[in-house]
């Protein structure tokens, strides 16, 4: 055939059955080649690696690779789909302001432990720290250092922290996400100089009317890593799960859980539950309690 030899590539933007593959190898290393994909392989998202060729005017992805890791959000419909692959860290970003709460960090380190992909907590707008807000908001951070997570802050305003920041992302995949007006977009601006972010957006006609659909897209950082952004990464959080499924999330709870007395323990008010015990003892600390009971709460709400 007119095709050139398989290859290796990363799809760094998705447009329905078009994909663009980055070279990761061979002579066109590091071009971005559009795509068409044999029908066989299901879905292709951002991220994910693939064996293409090179043909004429375009290119053809022939196999997926295996996925490490996919980030998972509803479809309009309520079916959860795979939006982007292979990501490293999900960047959970709070900032000195709006006040950070511990509730909400822990709802998305759920989100995150369920996706099986590793959480950084991110404290951004360290230029704001003063006298009034450091203390409080450095204990809270210290619990998620104790419970093992790697917090890391930064400011995009004085660049402190970047240095670090980048470091820590170098030669991985990271997604950013956070509340609306942490900063993260200011971050990623500084982190991507130069790099338009509406790149990845494209307008499709469709018999509903005209609407605008916008893919994940990857980017490289200038010092290593990558990032894959959209809007709808950022607002990724925690969608439909189930009620057993909150305690995984908890990543000191969940070695505990199978340590009542009581293999049906709802860890309500039986006796001999281990995670009341911790929580007596200090092992665990009662804002992380009151958080998972707390999350459990309202999904049973939202399932019910
Ligand atoms: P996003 O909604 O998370 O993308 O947040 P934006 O990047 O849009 O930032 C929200 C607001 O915070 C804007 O007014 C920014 O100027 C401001 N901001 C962002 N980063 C910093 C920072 O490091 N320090 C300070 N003081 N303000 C920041
Ligand atoms: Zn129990």
């Amino acid at each position: 055939s007119d095709l050139g030899p398989e290859q290796h590539g990363l799809i760094i933007s998705h447009f329905g059955r078009t994909v663009d593959v980055e070279a990761t190898e061979g002579s066109k290393q590091g071009e971005i080649v559009r795509c068409h994909m044999r029908t066989n392989l299901g879905q292709l998202v951002t991220g994910d690696r693939v064996i293409w060729r090179e043909g004429k005017e375009s290119g053809v992805v022939v196999a997926k690779l295996e996925r490490k890791s996919e980030l998972l959000r509803p479809n309009p419909y309520g079916d959860m789909k795979p939006v982007a692959a292979n990501i490293d860290f999900i960047v959970i970003t709070v900032a000195v302001e709006p006040t950070p709460y511990a509730n909400l960090i822990d709802r998305y380190l759920v989100a995150a432990e369920l996706s099986g992909i590793e959480p950084i907590v991110l404290l951004n707008k360290t230029d704001l720290l003063n006298d009034a807000n450091r203390a409080g908001i450095e204990q809270m951070l210290q619990r998620y250092r104790d419970i093992g997570y790697q917090v890391l802050s930064a400011s995009s305003a004085s660049e402190e922290g970047l240095k670090p920041l980048k470091e820590h992302l170098n030669q991985r995949i990271s997604v950013f996400v956070g509340q609306s007006g942490v900063g993260k977009s200011s971050l990623i601006n500084t982190l991507l100089p130069g790099v338009d972010l509406k790149v990845g957006e494209l307008s499709t006609q469709t018999k509903k009317g005209r609407h605008t659909t916008t893919t994940a897209r990857l980017f490289h950082f200038p010092d290593g890593g990558d990032l894959i952004d959209s809007p709808g990464i950022r607002e990724f959080g925690l969608w439909h799960i189930e009620p057993d499924e909150v305690i995984n999330g908890f990543t000191e709870l969940k070695p505990l859980a199978g340590l009542c007395r009581f293999r049906d323990c709802k860890h309500e008010k039986e006796p001999g539950c281990a995670l009341k015990n911790a929580v007596e003892d200090g092992t665990i600390s009662e804002q992380r309690w009151n958080s998972y009971k707390h999350i459990l709460c309202s999904i049973e709400e939202q399932n019910s």
